[in-house]
């Protein structure tokens, strides 16, 4: 069974920064207000997320790692009106398969929770302890007992490349969350969470830049769009600081960064981009999230009519700001 689990973890903790991604998710899912993230080599070595969120009850904390134990699929049609960020309930049971695992937890203010070490999926300790509300996990050794992953991890500058870039994207995608991001000691970021989508960008792509973008905020039948958009006069050398939510996930989409660059088209120098952070609200029908096994791709059963509409906003906006 501990094979099994080693090689279903394959596909959903492929590096550190799929472990953060899971954790901090599950954070945001439990209602955080605050999210603290602590890294150690690159997360190889140690990645500490600190929520004050719901926290795990005493029934619940064993059950957690089982695999599929917390499923919130029912039948195939509830694939298409997923609104949480977890839905398969086989993170935890994955990372625990392939990592020295920590958590301490409470659901209440009263300063006592639960603690439980599990190591390799092997659990160590359970046990009363002293806990804040909230959760706090902490994931030491990834791959230690999977010593043919560990081989294929890059520097420890790529692996927290991966990590922060992660952490930009979801304090950009939830303004109203508190998020720190520390390496070694280093603080590599920090937002106020008080819901002011600006602040996160001046926190994330520096001061300067937030003070040349321009507001996007439009509505139209079945879509939303709210953001903000770099004036065409600070443009990018890659498609990086294109950043794209949809229904407060970030995904990455071709047809709607090309219907941003046609919107720009004659504003910019030939291979230069333009930095937008943008949300599409939608209905989650009209979402299919499960194209991609990381969630990061989607497909729109209104692409057409989506693209359309973000390519006229935009374009109207960028017109408005020449004259
Ligand atoms: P999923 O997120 O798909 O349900 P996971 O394996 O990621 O599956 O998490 C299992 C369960 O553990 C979650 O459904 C949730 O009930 C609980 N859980 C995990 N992390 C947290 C957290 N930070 N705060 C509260 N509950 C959590
Ligand atoms: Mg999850």
């Amino acid at each position: 069974e501990h094979i099994a689990n080693q090689i279903a973890a394959g596909e959903v903790v492929e590096r550190p920064s799929s472990v953060v991604k899971e954790l901090v998710e599950n954070a945001i899912d439990a209602g955080s207000t605050r999210i603290d993230v602590t890294v150690e080599e690159g997360g190889l070595q140690l990645i500490r997320v600190k929520d004050n969120g719901s926290g795990i009850g005493d029934d619940d904390v064993e059950n957690a790692f089982q695999r599929h134990a917390t499923s919130k699929i029912l039948t195939g049609k509830d694939l298409f009106a997923i609104r949480s960020l977890g839905f398969r309930g086989e993170a935890l049971a994955s990372i625990a398969a392939v990592a020295k695992v920590d958590v301490v937890t409470s659901t209440d203010g009263s300063g006592l929770g639960r603690r439980l070490v599990i190591e390799g999926g092997t659990i160590k300790t359970f046990e009363p302890a002293q806990s804040m509300q909230g959760t706090e996990f902490t994931v030491r050794e990834l791959f230690y007992n999977t010593p043919a992953r560990l081989k294929y991890m890059k520097t420890i500058q790529t692996e927290l490349g991966h990590i922060s870039d992660l952490i930009y994207r979801l304090a950009l995608s939830y303004p109203s969350i508190a998020f720190t991001l520390k390496h070694n000691d280093n603080a590599l970021l920090q937002t106020i969470g008080n819901g002011d989508l600006l602040q996160v960008i001046a926190a994330v792509y520096g001061v300067h830049t937030a003070k040349s973008v321009m507001k996007v905020k439009a509505e139209h039948l079945d879509f939303e769009l709210e953001g903000y958009i770099g004036k065409p006069e600070m443009t990018r050398s890659n498609r990086n600081a294109m950043s794209w939510f949809v229904n407060g996930r970030y995904v990455r989409s071709f047809p709607l960064n090309q219907a941003v660059l046609r919107a720009y088209h004659t504003l910019l120098p030939i291979n230069r981009f333009p930095m937008v952070v943008l949300q599409a609200r939608m209905h989650p029908t009209l979402v299919d999230v499960n194209v991609h096994p990381a969630k990061l791709e989607v497909r729109f059963s209104k692409e057409a009519e989506l693209c359309e509409f973000i390519g006229s906003t935009l374009q109207q906006l960028l017109l408005k700001q020449q004259l």
